[in-house]
């Protein structure tokens, strides 16, 4: 397909769309047909300073920066109702650009809406405060201001759920912000800013710089009016942008890569374990941060966790993403398709047995040659690559233990840590192993389940800070402290 029959995308700035200073394009696939279907500005430095001076002047001189908190979450609260008028047609450019399954994306966005609109009702809920210092002639109080300018830099899993909790807090908190989308999926979030301008918010608040990471993110991360960098992606990326922000002092927040243990004990309901650890690996076809990646199953239930599992995993229906009866879709990119090939080889190399899947799916409707079988590896160590790295695919490692303290172990000796199951029915034992692991999230009988209150964040190379709850939009103020002098007379120099 030529570039003139399909639609352009350019950037979003300071309330319209802007060509790229560069007048270079990049062409976007659909990884269920496997072909074009968009081309999205090829974004650079000149691209990111409009955007920023954009954000910049929405924050000291535009209305933004005079509005009150109340009319803040007004907005914030019609771009929610915006989210759900547009649903149909943000559900299609989402799955057609990045292959996720239409039910997904649709309850996805319906969540969404949520978030905004639950970020929406804390925006006049920012309260500083008066305290009761030592000094009898002052006057100390603390305000909560936004931290500033935020470049939000995102992954392609899923676009819109990483713009609603970065934006919608941030903009609660009264930032305005440049978003750099993955320029593997990138359209819904140019499409999401202009839904947002149209349901009012002013111009500059939100703007959407496209193009590739390295030619669009480091100039970002330098900018002197950028005052924080809120990141989703591999650990890899975030461990640079983390070192590069360093140098100018900015604050990150890194919403990283997981390897998260689903741990099984033999007084499971195993029926419901078995179908949380299926959907735990092979939802989203794997390409989900919290991937329960590691199945750690008590030995004596080893056997038959199995044959369910292989039960269940022979069954998925591959296939078209906007069809409601398809249960996994292609992978969302080449790249990320060449990754997940060459860890079954890695796998095997190292000696895990393979026993289900392991290659590229064939089959009615999946010509595009971007599907992978569900895959299954048996008789995993734990320091394997394939236990250790993620994979962000549809790979499960099924690795045995027989007691608790095995458990334990084997669940914290990894370098990621940002969400664990645990299946039992002995409550004490429960406890034990929620305090015992090492990560943000830990599921008790149940396996990603979300709520935009509560808070979301990983530890070790799993990222840094939190997004979702309250806590999510602490992260965009900073307090300043004042103190007033209530005395009549002039300070004197005090030593020490
Ligand atoms: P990635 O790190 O390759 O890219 C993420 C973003 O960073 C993209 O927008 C990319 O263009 C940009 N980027 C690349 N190089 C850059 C640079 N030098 N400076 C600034 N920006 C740069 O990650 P990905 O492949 O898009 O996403 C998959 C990863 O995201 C997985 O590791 C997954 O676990 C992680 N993820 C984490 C969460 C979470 O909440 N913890 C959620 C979803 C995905």
């Amino acid at each position: 397909m030529t570039a003139n029959l399909i639609p352009s995308y350019g950037h979003w700035i300071n309330g319209a769309e802007v060509p790229p200073e560069s007048g270079n394009w990049i062409e976007t696939s659909d990884p269920y047909r496997g072909t074009v279907w968009a081309r999205i500005a090829r974004g650079g430095p000149q691209d990111v300073n409009r955007a920023v001076a954009a954000a910049k002047a929405a924050m000291t001189t535009g209305p933004w920066a005079k509005m009150s908190a109340t009319q803040r979450g007004k907005i914030l609260r019609r771009i929610a109702d915006a989210t759900l008028t547009e649903i149909d047609r943000l559900t299609e450019l989402e799955v057609r650009d990045n292959g996720k399954l239409v039910g997904d994306i649709r309850g996805g966005l319906n969540f969404k809406a949520d978030v905004w609109t639950y970020y929406a009702g804390l925006a006049d809920k920012i309260e500083g405060s008066v305290l009761p210092i030592d000094k009898p002639d002052m006057l100390a109080l603390t305000f909560r201001e936004p931290v500033g300018v935020v470049a939000a830099i995102t992954a392609w899993n899923s676009p819109l759920q990483f713009l609603a909790v970065k934006c919608a807090p941030a903009l609660a908190a009264g930032c305005a912000v440049v978003v750099k989308p993955s320029e593997f999926s990138t359209v819904t979030s140019l499409e999401f800013a202009r839904i947002a301008s149209a349901a009012g918010l002013p111009d500059g608040v939100l703007n959407v710089i496209s193009g590739f990471g390295a030619e669009v993110g480091p100039a970002l991360v330098d900018h002197r009016d950028v005052a924080m960098i809120t990141f989703t992606g591999s650990d890899t990326t975030g461990a640079r942008i983390y070192e590069q922000a360093a140098r100018s002092m900015k604050r990150v927040t890194m919403e990283l890569g997981g390897k998260s243990p689903n741990i099984i004990f033999e007084d499971a309901n195993l029926d419901a374990a078995a179908a949380g650890a299926v959907s735990g690996i092979f939802g989203a076809a794997g390409q989900m941060c919290t991937a329960g990646s590691r199945l750690l199953v008590q030995n004596s239930v080893k056997e038959e966790i199995t044959r369910r599992i292989l039960a269940i995993a022979r069954n998925v229906k591959l296939g078209d993403p906007m069809d409601a009866a398809t249960q996994m879709g292609p992978i969302s990119n080449r790249p990320q398709f060449d990754k997940v090939l060459s860890y079954i080889e890695i796998a095997r190399h190292d000696g895990a047995l393979l026993i289900h899947g392991g290659k590229p799916a064939q089959g009615e409707g999946l010509a595009s040659g971007s599907f992978f079988e569900p895959t299954i590896f048996a008789d995993v160590r734990n320091d394997m690559r394939i236990a250790q790295e993620e994979v962000f695919g549809p790979v499960l490692s099924i690795i045995g233990f027989d007691t608790e303290e095995e458990a334990i172990h084997i669940a914290n000796d990894i370098n990621f840590g940002l969400a664990a199951g645990i299946w039992t029915k002995d409550m004490g034992r429960m406890i034990r192993m929620v305090k015992a692991i090492d990560a943000g999230t830990v599921w008790g009988n149940t396996y990603r389940t979300y709520s935009f209150m509560m808070p979301f964040g990983g530890r070790k190379r799993s990222g840094l800070g939190k997004e979702w709850g309250i806590e999510g939009m602490e992260e965009f103020l900073d307090t300043k402290s004042v103190m007033i002098s209530t005395a009549d007379v002039l300070p004197g120099f005090v030593p020490g």
